[in-house]
C-alpha cells in the first residue's frame, strides 16, 4: 500500500534519509524546509514520488499555505526540522539575548512540531503515525535545546493520548551523536568527534540512516500497539533499565 508521507526538514540529514526510506518502500513523500535550493538538491538526488514544498514549520502562515497543497490524507508526519539555535553566533550578553536564544530553540524544536501537527491533523486517520525526531539532549542538561526536546517528549504523551482514539501512533525517535549532517556546523573537530563517539557503546557515530530505519519502522503496521513512547538512537549512550 502506497502511503503519503511528509517529512519537515527533508533537504539535509536525517530528514533526507527518512525520505530516501520511505520513499524506497515506494510512498509517496513531501518535504519541506526554509531553502528552496537544498530542497531542489535534495529532489536531484532522491529517486521516486517526491514532492518538495518550501514551508517554515514556525510559521503559521506557510503552514496553511502547506496544508492546502497536501493531499486528503496523510499517513505518516514525521517533525523532523530542528536543530540547536545556541550554535548560532556568540553567546548572548544580556537578558534579551538569553530570552531570543531561549525563544529560537523553543520554536525551532517545539512549536515547530505543534503547529505542523496541528496543521495536519485533520489529515491524519486510521493507521497513521506521527513520529517527532528528539534528542538525547532531552535527558543531559542541554540549555534551551535539551529543554526544547524535553518538551517535546511531555508533548508527544499528550498527543498520543488525543490521537490514540483514531488510530494514530505518536513516538519520538530521539538521535545522540549523528555525524554527516548540517546540525553541527564547523563544530565538529577530531577531538569533538572522538568524544562523542567515546561515550557510546558501539564505538561509532550514528548514521542519518540508523535513524530513518527506526522512523520508517515506528511508522509501520508493524509497531501498531506502541505509542506515547521515546525510542533512543544513540548507540547505548543511554542504555535503559
Ligand atoms: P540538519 O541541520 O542537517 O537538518 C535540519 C533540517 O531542518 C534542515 O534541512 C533545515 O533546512 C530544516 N529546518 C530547520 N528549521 C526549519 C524550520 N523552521 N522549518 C522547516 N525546516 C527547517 O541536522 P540533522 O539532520 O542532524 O537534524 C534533524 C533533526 O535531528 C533535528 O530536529 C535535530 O535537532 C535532531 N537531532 C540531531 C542530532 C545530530 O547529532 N545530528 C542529534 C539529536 C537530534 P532549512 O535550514 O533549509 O530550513
Amino acid at each position: 500500500m502506497t502511503r503519503t508521507v511528509l517529512v519537515t526538514g527533508g533537504g539535509t540529514g536525517i530528514g533526507k534519509a527518512v525520505a530516501a526510506a520511505f520513499l524506497a518502500g515506494g510512498d509517496h513523500v513531501i518535504i519541506t524546509g526554509r531553502r528552496p535550493e537544498v530542497l531542489s538538491s535534495a529532489a536531484e538526488e532522491l529517486e521516486g514520488a517526491l514532492t518538495t514544498v518550501v514551508c517554515d514549520a514556525t510559521d503559521p502562515e506557510q503552514l496553511e499555505a502547506l496544508r492546502g497543497r497536501l493531499p486528503d490524507v496523510v499517513d505518516v508526519l514525521v517533525n523532523n526540522a530542528g536543530g540547536n539555535r545556541e550554535f548560532d553566533g556568540a553567546p548572548p550578553s544580556d537578558l534579551r539575548g538569553l530570552a531570543e536564544r531561549w525563544r529560537a530553540n523553543l520554536d525551532a524544536n517545539l512549536l515547530g512540531a505543534v503547529l505542523t501537527t496541528a496543521a495536519v491533523d485533520k489529515l491524519l486517520g486510521p493507521g497513521g503515525a506521527v513520529v517527532n525526531i528528539g534528542s538525547f539532549a532531552a535527558d543531559r542538561g542541554a540549555g534551551s535545546y535539551g529543554a526544547a526536546k524535553a518538551a517535546m517528549n511531555t508533548w508527544n504523551i499528550f498527543l498520543a493520548g488525543q490521537l490514540g482514539p483514531r488510530g494514530v501512533t505518536c513516538n519520538v525517535v530521539a538521535p545522540g551523536y549523528i555525524d554527516s549532517t548540517e546540525f553541527f556546523r564547523d563544530r565538529r573537530s577530531a577531538a569533538f568527534h572522538e568524544e562523542r563517539v567515546a561515550e557510546t557503546l558501539v564505538g561509532r557515530a550514528g548514521r542519518p540512516e540508523d535513524v530513518a530505519d527506526v522512523v520508517r519502522f515506528i511508522a509501520s503496521p508493524a509497531a501498531r500497539h506502541i505509542t506515547g513512547q521515546v525510542l533512543r538512537v544513540d548507540g547505548g549512550v543511554i542504555p535503559t533499565r
